[in-house]
């Protein structure tokens, strides 16, 4: 997840250093790491992620969020290795049963809410901070002083030799902020919807069709119609659909299922980036 200048990784499957690579994005800018549970395609990357940053020379402390275990897991592997890295990492364990403020950053907020699978595991919500106010840069005079701009944009009315600007009339309200909620691994669950509430974009797990239902709730996983249920009944704008079975080689049917019931999904591929318009 991309905000501005900050990143945001989600889950670290194996070789998830080589796509960052492969797609240029910038680990350095990289400081919280959101890992749903350990599974290994969730969490088998982040040992040659860590290794690589440090080779890199990296002081920037990393925040992990993640099911308790995962601290032992990097513990014993560094004492195993006798090489840990040499930026200070800071693990958050998640362990709530209700919905949890885990990241109160100053772009955004992170709410880490329970999902069902076959351990412990978690869905996440990012939510944008309300922005400043627009300036109506056009009906101010052009020597008007930037602190007073700033003001404005912040809501305040200021006065500027001898004539008053009252913010309401010389800024219009700010864009709406956008969300994205991210829900793997887990059956259908009907509270996901809840945690989810009038997201612009949710990516869902969809291991199966509706062919394959009584796998399900087996694995702990969900269907394509049921990652669409949720996107529906969560009143999201846009649903990405991921995680599928290899039993798939044609992923258009599973897309054809969700968007029977959400028109908007998309499946997500490798290397495709979904953008948010501010609006
Ligand atoms: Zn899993
Ligand atoms: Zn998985």
């Amino acid at each position: 997840v991309q905000l501005d200048q900050h990143a945001f990784l989600i889950d670290c499957g194996e070789g998830t250093q080589f796509q960052i690579r492969q797609f240029q994005l910038k680990t350095h800018k990289l400081q919280h790491i959101f890992i749903s549970h350990l599974h290994g395609d969730h969490y088998f990357g982040l040992f040659g992620l860590l290794g690589s940053m440090s080779l890199q020379g990296r002081d920037l402390p990393l925040h992990l969020y993640a099911p308790p275990g995962l601290d032992e897991v990097l513990a014993s592997t560094f004492r195993a290795t006798q090489i840990a890295p040499d930026f200070p990492i800071y693990f958050h364990p998640l362990t709530s049963e209700k919905e949890q403020l885990i990241l109160d950053h100053p772009a955004l907020t992170v709410t880490a809410f329970p999902l069902s699978h076959r351990v412990p595991c978690f869905g996440f919500r990012f939510d944008e901070k309300p922005r400043l106010r627009k300036l109506l840069a056009d009906l101010l005079p052009e020597d008007f002083p930037f602190e007073l701009r700033k003001q404005l944009r912040n809501g305040q009315d200021v006065e500027w030799e001898g004539r008053a600007y009252p913010f309401a009339q010389f800024t219009a309200p700010p864009p709406p902020p956008r969300s994205y909620a991210y829900c793997t691994d887990t059956v259908y669950l009907p509270q996901t919807a809840q945690f989810a509430k009038g997201v612009d974009l949710l990516y869902h797990e969809a291991t199966f069709m509706e062919a394959n239902a009584d796998k399900a709730p087996l694995t702990g996983h969900s269907t394509a119609k049921q990652a669409a249920q949720v996107a529906l009944e969560a009143g999201a704008k846009s649903l990405i659909l991921g995680h599928f079975s290899v039993r798939y080689p044609d992923l258009a049917p599973l897309l054809q299922e969700a968007q029977s019931i959400f028109p908007a999904t998309f499946l997500a591929e490798e290397g495709k980036n979904f953008e948010i318009a501010v609006t």
